[in-house]
């Protein structure tokens, strides 16, 4: 077996991994990368595309941003459709000042990569059967396997970035982890095609046949969601299908302006909120997905991906300049107090925004008055936007 050693060991190259990786050589802290997918793969997968101004700002801090900078769509509010009618939430005027970034995961992760690539930092790709030990004690090491041998990483900090299906979660002991979990009983079908946005801000749409959301990667790509039964198969859902579908959950005038062709992506997603506590175990600290998921009603499985990391490396880096390890221990009661606002914000625009199957007559006009009175008063809309924007940072000591 042969023996690598870094500063901090990292699995998993999706946002959380490759950001957290970034800000931490910028810094001159070392890293070494584990991921198991291959890069083309890591780099072809579509997902999130709305990031909070934190998650701009922190982006920018890394240095990864000229490009986001450049080509990104800034967006001042986002629509809601009730039933055919249309409400703006002004993000900017309600938040005084703020807004946020539409911009594509995939690009996200493919300015990451490339900024890692250039500073000569190492990610390992395809390496499989990662295994982190001894992470209770001051040297824990990570093994695995790649291009056929067998390697033993030691390092001072495991970052478990490995999103919901990694490893990292599951090197904790099942008693040492606290879980709490909602599945909810739809699904996200998702059309990616290269035609012009319906509509320059995002519209979140309910409608008796279920929810539906337009948004967007740039000018020329739209990004297409529609509530489905959470056992839909795909193949159910011819592109014609999906259009028509589409335009009978949007109101009459925004539908007629609808320009559809053929997806270039198309898929389900179930729909879930799920957070661990604690976030950490001895020297092993979970970031992103690996912690917690949330429904993407409200944006913020990516934003809170990159709290997450801010966190860890303000922390390591008062850890490593000061000497500051008393601050190691407050990492995930830090996370969670974010963490809990944005899954209750996400379970929330679940909720209001979503036709539930099992629900009675009575929590159907609760959500529909709850609903309305958010948007009809000035403070409901003002608690909307000032979550959607995302909540602050903490700041770390
Ligand atoms: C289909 C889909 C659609 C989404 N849409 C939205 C959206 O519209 N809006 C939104 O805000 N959020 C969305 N999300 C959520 C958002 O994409 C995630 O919150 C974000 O990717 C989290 O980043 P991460 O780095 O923590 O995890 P991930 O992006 O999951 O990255 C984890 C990485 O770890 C690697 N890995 C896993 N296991 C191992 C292992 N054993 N060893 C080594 N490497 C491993 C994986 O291959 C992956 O590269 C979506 C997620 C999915 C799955």
């Amino acid at each position: 077996m042969k023996t690598l050693k870094t500063q901090v060991a990292i699995i998993g190259a999706g946002p959380s991994g490759l950001l957290l990786g970034q800000l931490l050589h910028n810094a001159g802290i070392q890293t070494l990368i584990l991921e198991r997918q291959s890069a083309d793969y890591v780099q072809g997968r579509i997902r999130a595309g709305v990031l909070e101004q934190g998650m701009v700002d922190l982006l920018r801090e890394a240095g990864v941003s000229r490009r986001m900078d450049a080509e990104g769509l800034v967006h001042d509010g986002f629509e809601l459709a009730l039933d055919g009618e249309l409400t703006h939430i002004d993000l900017k005027t309600l938040t005084g000042g703020q807004s946020v970034m539409i911009y594509g995961q995939t690009e996200v992760t493919r300015d990451l990569m490339a900024a890692r690539a250039a500073a000569g930092a190492v990610t390992l790709y395809e390496a499989s059967n990662v295994q982190a030990h001894d992470l209770k004690t001051e040297r824990p090491w990570v093994t695995f396997e790649h291009q056929g041998e067998t390697f033993r990483l030691e390092c001072d900090y495991v970052a478990g970035c490995d999103g919901f299906h990694g490893v990292a979660r599951q090197s904790i002991p099942a008693e040492s982890l606290s879980v709490f979990e909602r599945v909810y009983p739809f699904g996200w079908l998702g059309i990616l095609a290269d035609t012009p946005p319906i509509h320059a801000e995002l519209v979140y749409a309910k409608h008796a046949r279920g929810f539906a959301l337009c948004s967007m990667r740039s000018k020329t790509r739209s990004r297409y969601y529609l509530q489905v039964p959470v056992d839909e198969s795909l193949e159910a859902w011819p592109d014609e299908r999906f259009w028509d579908e589409l335009k009978t959950r949007l109101p009459g005038p925004l539908a007629q302006r609808l320009v559809t062709g053929p997806s270039i992506e198309k898929s389900i997603a179930p729909l879930r909120s799920f957070v661990v506590e604690p976030m950490q175990y001895g020297r092993l600290f979970l970031l992103g997905d690996a912690a917690h998921i949330v429904p993407p009603t409200g944006a913020k499985g990516l934003n809170l991906a990159a709290s997450d990391v801010s966190t860890l490396y303000r922390i390591l880096l008062k850890v490593y300049r000061e000497g500051r390890v008393d601050l190691l221990e407050k990492y995930s009661a830090i996370c969670l107090r974010r963490v809990w606002k944005a899954e209750r914000f996400s379970w929330w625009m679940t909720s209001m925004l979503h036709q539930f199957p099992e629900a009675d007559g009575f929590s159907q006009r609760i959500a529909q008055s709850e609903l309305e009175y958010f948007i009809h008063s000035q403070a409901g809309r003002q608690t909307i936007a000032e979550n959607y924007v995302g909540l602050p940072y903490e700041a770390i000591e």
